[in-house]
């Protein structure tokens, strides 16, 4: 049995997760996101990764960028590494994808704002 915090919402409900169990049950969740949570978090963690990518000619130098989607808590230093040195072109558009299918995971990088052109 492991214990653990929900992180899907500010309740941040205590969660007793029995993963020896088939199929594994969950107790302490408010809801039903907090029994997906607990079940995946004790079989494969995921999270959203948040990062910055330099840009070139536009109206600021970086675009904050995130995973679309969880990815698998043991793939973040390599996603990370695909940004590394990595830079986009202005105009850069909100949702526009930045690296796509990380490391085969189906999950893209994309931008999570816009940057205009310089002038
Ligand atoms: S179990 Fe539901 S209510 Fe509790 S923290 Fe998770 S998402 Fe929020």
């Amino acid at each position: 049995m492991k214990e653990m915090i929900c992180i899907c919402c500010p309740m941040g409900c205590r969660l007793k997760v029995y993963d020896d169990e088939t199929p594994i049950r969950v107790e302490g969740n408010t809801c039903r996101r907090g029994a997906k949570y607990g079940a995946e978090e004790a079989v494969c963690p995921k999270r959203v990764v948040t990062a910055t990518v330099r840009v070139k000619g536009g109206d600021t130098e970086m675009v904050s960028v995130k995973t679309k989607d969880a990815i698998p808590k043991r793939a973040i230093f390599d996603a990370l590494a695909l940004l590394k040195g990595r830079t986009v072109a202005a105009p850069i558009f909100e949702g526009d994808v930045v690296v796509k299918d990380i490391l085969g995971t189906g999950v893209d990088f994309v931008a999570t704002k816009t940057v205009r052109k310089s002038i």
